[in-house]
């Protein structure tokens, strides 16, 4: 078979964890919790599944759902989406990210992705028959940022499409109001579309504000804005998510995700509706990873490692240019093998492979884990 995607292999994340496993590692690499789900998420899809709600639910989600997520948009964001014709549940972000990408590039058309990037975007462009374009952020002592002077320069006449990631995957950065301004700056005037992915929208440190795409008018009427109850509820497993944009773009969204996947499990749906009656545990979470990115910041400050800023997500970006001269893939490999803590090469979030020198650890994981890990990185 003559392949789609001739450059693309095995996930570094299925890899790393195959390789954490064969040696006993901690693993810090790909993104999930080590810990459970509150037990009443469970109990209310037990109840979902057991009262007979197994058959498909509508293309576009269950109701209920929909209606709850609009009104968590409206509360958080101060955006009011129609429920009925801007809101779909999809099967994770994935598939919202692909399906939003499916429905709008065209062959030829140019999609600009600012790596480092989360690794699905790019073949997806190039299954649309798309031309991805890449800009690299900038990186230096006070963190990655976006360069939107770039950013601005690769826009062409063919350009349909800026992919953005707010809390950023793996560097931890966040965009600020500013960065949005800068963006609605450049796409003015032309019908360039914003896909943002904002999986970690309720990740964000030390009392600072998620800037959604969807409080922000001038890229709202333009923007697919996608997230995901995996990170949030830490069910990554469940793979549900949703997507929320204005309605001619999400009239093209549905006519692509109604024979993509046709709609997302029942259950989960039910039980993720009534969850989310209770805005509590999503406003908990800021809090909950704090405590968990401070620990795992102090221990790292005792090590080699040189800690990079981690103003959002569940990751941690570590220079380790003191310690070895071995690129990213050979430094996560030997700090898995013979240290014993996975971790995940940058250089696997950009195209061409850039060499930075860092390495991203995720501290989703339970204090003991994070301190088992933290006891071994500082032996090296
Ligand atoms: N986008 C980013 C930036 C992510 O980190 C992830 C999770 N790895 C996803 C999308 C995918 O989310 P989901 O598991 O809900 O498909
Ligand atoms: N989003 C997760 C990460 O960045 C992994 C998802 C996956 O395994 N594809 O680690």
């Amino acid at each position: 078979l003559k392949s789609r995607l001739p450059a693309v292999g095995t996930t570094v994340f299925t890899l790393m964890s195959a390789l954490a496993a064969e040696h006993g590692a901690v693993n810090l690499g790909q993104g999930f919790p080590d810990f459970g789900c509150d037990p009443r998420l469970l109990d209310l899809v037990d109840e979902a599944m057991r009262a007979g709600l197994n058959q498909y639910p509508p293309m576009t989600g269950v109701p209920l759902l929909r209606q709850t997520i609009a009104a968590k948009i409206a509360a958080l964001y101060g955006h009011a989406y129609d429920a009925d014709t801007e809101i779909t549940v999809t099967a994770g972000a994935t598939q919202a990210l692909t399906t939003a990408i499916l429905c709008a590039v065209h062959p030829g058309d140019e999609v600009i992705i600012i790596e480092p990037a989360y690794d699905s975007y790019l073949p997806t462009v190039q299954l649309a028959g798309g031309v991805p374009v890449t800009v690299s952020m900038r990186v230096d002592d006070k963190g990655y940022s976006v360069p939107w002077d770039e950013v601005a320069a690769a826009v062409s006449p063919r350009t349909r499409m800026i992919v953005i990631n707010t809390p950023h995957n793996p560097t931890g950065t966040i965009l600020r109001q500013s960065d949005l301004d800068t963006l609605a700056g450049i796409v003015a005037g032309t019908d360039i579309l914003i896909l943002s992915d904002e999986v970690y929208e309720h990740m964000v440190y030390d009392g600072q504000q998620h800037a959604s795409v969807s409080r922000h008018p001038a890229l709202a009427e333009r923007a697919f804005v996608v997230s995901s109850f995996g990170k949030t509820y830490h069910v990554t497993g469940w793979k549900v998510g949703y997507v929320a944009a204005p309605a001619s773009l999400m009239a093209e969204f549905r006519k692509v995700h109604q024979y993509n996947v046709f709609t997302v499990n029942t259950p989960m749906q039910h039980g993720l509706a009534g969850y989310m009656q209770d805005p509590a545990p999503y406003l908990a979470l800021p809090a909950f990873y704090q405590k968990k990115r401070d620990l795992f910041r102090d221990g790292l400050a005792q090590t080699r490692f040189t800690l990079l800023p981690a103003d959002g997500t569940y990751f941690q970006c570590v220079r380790y240019d003191g310690i070895s001269d071995l690129s990213e893939a050979e430094f996560a490999q030997w700090l898995t093998r013979e240290i014993k803590v996975a971790a995940i090469p940058v250089s696997a979030f950009y195209s061409r492979g850039k060499e930075s020198g860092i390495v991203r650890f995720c501290f989703a994981k339970q204090d003991a884990t994070l301190q088992l890990a933290l006891e071994r990185l500082a032996r090296i």
